[in-house]
């Protein structure tokens, strides 16, 4: 057996019930090998067998009084998962799916995408199985409140920095850093993605989105095409989907399908800035379902279905797609008729939403294959951007940093390709992503001798 396969089957014995986490492991292992060979000292110093294993997991319960009195209890979690090139960082998840594995999944690719935007990040991820939907406002708070007072203590400007992820958004990162100010009495850059008034930085909520879109742009570009005009399908409602389709709209594509966890809306005419507005307004502020969508501008509407069985079910042409929800979104079958169907580049907003074998078929059809790890590491390089201005006490102007986003994409999008092309698979943006930002935190490890 080969080093990397010894380190696949003993994660596959020992992290039992942690599927996401193992398919992590294995799509970014598998990348790997062809590093084995010139590297020797790597698996002189175990880096491999080292990497998987988080730097330490931390657990708690969180109690909380919902609005009729009654004592409610969630688990809460922080994956600190390596930290040789900087602090820890990475979102709070809140959402009833999740678990320890689906912590150290995201928290495993995060050290990877942080090392690619070539800022000083390590790799976390943390949150709880709350679930935001359904509660009061005074409920979300009295939760945030309650998470911080466990998490405050493990979490620091120059420690550990967390930001959002699914469920955690302006609301909450609000609550939780209004706390963390109370309890620690040190406004400092502890949390990303804060309010302008109190340290946020612009750009900061389109991001994501932003850079996802961007990333597709540099991949249709070694191939000469020009996003303008194309057919795009995104996936979720949420912060990234909002924003990648806001892109989409200054760049004159057309984006034609949104959805949430309730169903998916078909819109072939195009969700332009005025859809696009009561969608913000819809899950922003009133936090609604999209099928409201679908009554007031009377498009189709899929109860309980995804965007790709839609689309795979109505044969639906599209050209870029950008899976902006959740992770394995994205199957087999689904990704076989997007590519039957047109589609020739994905840009995945959303982490890991394609599952291994998804993404074999786009690769194996040549398809401009963006994996989440590059392709929406906008959100935290503008994190990174936040905290570096936290630092110096400046705040950079909205084009200042949409300038710098653009810069972080296209050197991503550089490293990627030339890392593919180094290890032979040009174009194979999965390898190449893996590539570039295991080889800068391996060589820190290394550094550090046995540690
Ligand atoms: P939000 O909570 O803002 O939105 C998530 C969207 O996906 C919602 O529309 C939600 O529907 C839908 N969704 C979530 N889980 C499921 C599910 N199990 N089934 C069906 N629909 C679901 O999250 P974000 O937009 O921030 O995150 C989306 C993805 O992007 C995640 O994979 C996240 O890890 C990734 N990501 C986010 C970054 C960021 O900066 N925000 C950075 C990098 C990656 P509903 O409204 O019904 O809940």
């Amino acid at each position: 057996m080969s080093v990397i396969q010894d380190v696949i089957a003993n994660l596959v014995e020992k992290e039992i019930g942690q599927p996401e986490f193992i398919q992590a492991s294995i799509e970014v292992l598998h990348s790997l090998e062809p590093l084995v060979p010139k590297h020797p000292d790597f698996i002189k110093a175990k880096i491999y067998d080292r990497i998987v294993i988080p730097d330490r997991v931390i657990m708690f319960r969180v109690p909380w009084v919902d609005d009729s009195g009654e004592v409610q209890i969630n688990r809460g979690y922080r994956v600190q998962f390596n930290n040789a090139i900087g602090p820890y960082k990475g979102g709070l998840r809140f959402h009833p799916s999740v678990n320890l594995g689906i912590i150290k999944f995201l928290g495993f690719e995060q050290i990877f995408k942080n090392s690619l935007t070539t800022l000083p990040m390590g790799g976390a991820k943390g949150g709880s199985d709350f679930d935001p939907k359904g509660k009061s406002d005074n409920e979300v708070m009295h939760f945030c409140q309650a998470f911080m007072r466990e998490l405050y203590r493990h979490i620091g400007a120059d420690t550990d920095v967390p930001a959002g992820d699914i469920g955690v958004g302006a609301r909450e990162i609000g609550f939780l850093y209004g706390y963390y100010l109370k309890i620690v009495n040190a406004n400092t850059s502890v949390l990303t993605g804060k309010g302008l008034e109190y340290g946020g930085s612009l750009i900061r909520p389109e991001a994501t989105g932003y850079g996802a879109v961007y990333f597709a742009q540099e991949m249709l570009a070694t191939r000469d095409i020009n996003i303008n005009g194309k057919i795009c399908a995104v996936s979720g409602s949420g912060n990234v989907a909002q924003y990648t389709i806001e892109k989409l709209i200054h760049l004159g594509a057309k984006a034609i399908t949104i959805s949430d966890s309730n169903g998916t809306i078909v819109d072939e005419a195009g969700i332009d800035q005025e859809k696009l507005q009561f969608i913000l307004e819809l899950k922003n502020y009133r936090r609604g379902r999209m099928s409201e969508y679908a009554q007031k501008f009377k498009v189709p509407y899929y109860e309980n279905k995804g965007v790709w069985d839609v689309l795979r079910e109505q044969n639906i042409k599209v050209e870029v797609a950008f899976p902006s929800a959740h992770e394995n979104e994205i199957d087999q079958n689904n990704a076989q008729s997007l590519v039957n169907n047109g589609c020739y580049c994905v840009s995945e907003g959303a982490n890991m939403p394609s599952n291994l074998d998804a993404v074999n078929v786009f690769l194996n059809h040549n398809v401009l294959f963006g994996p989440g790890k590059a392709a929406n590491a906008g959100g935290v390089a503008v994190s990174g951007l936040e905290m570096a201005q936290n630092s110096i006490r400046m705040t950079w102007s909205r084009e200042e940093v949409d300038q710098k986003l653009q810069v972080i994409m296209q050197n991503i999008h550089r490293n990627a390709l030339e890392a593919s092309e180094t290890y032979g698979c040009k174009g194979n943006y999965v390898v190449g992503a893996n590539i570039a930002g295991f080889m800068k935190v391996a060589k820190a490890m290394q550094a550090y001798g046995i540690v």
